[in-house]
């Protein structure tokens, strides 16, 4: 059997795995590899041997004593019942203070149950969200692992070695919490990505169907906006993807695309945590409904018919001031999504005892995963001014900027309405914005309500203490 000389391992050797391990290899650690079918294990050093020290592993046990100790063993392998598969192989092979790292996308409630189960037998269990998809896991990838303190100290500058940098040089990841900290936050990262990717579709389907812009022409508004405050990875690509012509037929790619939008499930995972929590992510959520509506053929094809307004698109003078203020409609609500998203980071740390640094979520994405932004540096210097920051839109900088933009957004909402273009995500956003400032929410009548049809009591402004009306029509 092999000697202990990796410092690392990776098991499960598909495009994410195999991208990892090189990353590894390339920053100077020797990695064991290993792969149920073995045959993706010497294609992997076949093709890339020459990168640096990697351990071929034939067998589990092979792969294990490959390890130094504590053994650090990552798993690259399809989320749900084969992580369980390959845990259940691993672990008995292992000794106490031996680290099994998840880096695939695994919901964090198996996290939470993985974790406690290994726990017991003095493995730590070490949920890792990674970002980045394959490029980042070969280049850089946004790291999120969770785990125990203890796991880190080990764990730790080995992932930060291999982690994209952000602009000021500083690893992107950090030791998110104890358990499922790290999972979880990957999950709302992606819900995050989903309210991005709506927000951006939307902006684009109002310079489309009211400013009437060519997707060339909206291609070089979005450039424009990235060279501002908006400056990020999706608009970047989302650029590229409206400039790009269709080869077999000379058409504007985005005119040959089907338009019923896919997903894989963080999205989905993101929104049904939320409502378990109790925590408003009405941006996240109308995205992922977006993505359904669109997949929605037969509801579609059913009305179709409908009526619409009639309207022209916008003079050219119009359409040039909408655009304008499409991009404060857009900043806007980008802000109201990221403020939802860190409000439900923070509801979960407190619900599991996580103490996430709420400022360090927005430092380690800047880089390497698909929101990275320059607009994550305003999050972190938002916390670092008040780490007990109860909403983004509260820090003077966000706050100045929404009030800023919010007659164009009132505007581009009102204009996407008279015309018939849906904006879910602009609205709710708006929505969202407006119920948090109100003075009096009709929420007191919804309590009314309550109260007499079902004696649920309600609590008033001037006296202390639970009510109840004896109502003339209760039954
Ligand atoms: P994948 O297609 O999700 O999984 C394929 C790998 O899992 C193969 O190595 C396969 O081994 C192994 N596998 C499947 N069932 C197994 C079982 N019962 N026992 C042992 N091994 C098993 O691969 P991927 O796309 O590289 O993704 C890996 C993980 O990263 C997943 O959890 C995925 O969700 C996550 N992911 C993350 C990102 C991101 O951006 N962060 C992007 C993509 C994927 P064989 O070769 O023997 O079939």
């Amino acid at each position: 059997s092999p000697k202990a000389t990796a410092q690392i391992g990776v098991t499960g050797l598909a495009v994410m795995g195999s991208n990892l391990a090189r990353n590894f290899a390339r920053h100077g650690h020797t990695v064991a590899v290993h792969n149920r079918t073995y045959a993706k294990t010497t294609a992997l050093v076949e093709e890339h041997g020459r990168e640096g020290n990697f351990v071929p592993a034939e067998s589990a046990e092979d792969f294990v004593a490959a390890l130094e100790k504590p053994r650090r063993l990552i798993i690259m392998v399809k989320a749900g019942d084969p992580t369980d598969a390959v845990i259940d192989e691993f672990a008995p092979l292992l000794d106490e203070g031996d680290m099994i790292i998840d880096g695939g996308n695994a919901h964090f409630a198996d996290t939470r149950r993985r974790e406690k189960a290994l726990r017991e037998k003095g493995i730590h269990f070490v949920g890792t969200g990674i970002s980045g998809g394959e490029e980042g896991a070969l280049n850089g990838p946004a790291i999120m692992p969770g785990g125990s303190e203890e796991s880190y100290k080990a764990l730790g500058p080995l992932l930060e070695s291999i982690a994209a940098k952000a602009e000021d040089g500083a690893p992107c990841c950090v030791h998110v919490g104890p358990d499922a900290a790290g999972h979880f936050v990957k999950m709302v990262h992606n819900g995050i990505e989903y309210a991005d990717m709506q927000l951006i579709a939307e902006a684009y389907d109002l310079l489309r169907n009211v400013a009437g812009f060519t997707p060339a022409r909206i291609a070089e508004t979005f450039r424009g906006w990235n060279a501002g405050r908006l400056d990020s990875y999706l608009i970047e690509i989302t650029a590229e993807v409206l400039a790009h012509t269709d080869a077999a037929t000379g058409r504007p790619f985005v005119d040959v695309v089907a338009d019923e939008a896919e997903q894989k499930g963080t999205g989905r995972w993101t929104v049904q945590t939320a409502l378990d929590l109790g925590t408003p992510v009405s941006g996240i959520a109308e995205a992922v409904f977006a993505r359904s509506v669109s997949g929605h053929r037969d509801l579609r094809a059913a009305a179709r018919e409908l009526p619409g307004p009639r309207r022209e698109f916008l003079s050219a003078d119009e359409a040039e001031a909408f655009a304008a203020r499409v991009e404060e409609a857009l900043y806007a609500s980008k802000v109201v999504s990221y403020a939802q998203g860190w409000n439900m980071i923070a509801a979960a740390s407190a619900e599991y005892g996580w103490d996430i640094d709420l400022g360090a979520m927005a430092a380690i994405w800047r880089g390497g995963c698909i929101i990275r932004a320059a607009f994550l540096d305003r999050i972190r210097s938002a916390f670092a001014a008040d780490p007990a920051l109860p909403t983004l839109l509260a820090d003077k900088g966000f706050a100045e900027e929404v009030g800023r933009a919010q007659d164009a957004w009132r505007s581009v909402v009102t204009t996407a309405v008279a015309h018939g273009v849906p904006t879910p995500g602009f609205s709710a956003a708006l929505a969202y914005y407006d119920a948090l400032r109100a003075e009096r929410l009709p929420a007191a009548l919804t309590q009314g309500q309550r109260d007499f049809f079902g004696a649920h009591t309600y609590r008033r402004v001037d006296r202390e203490g639970s009510f109840h009306t004896r109502w003339s029509g209760e039954r």
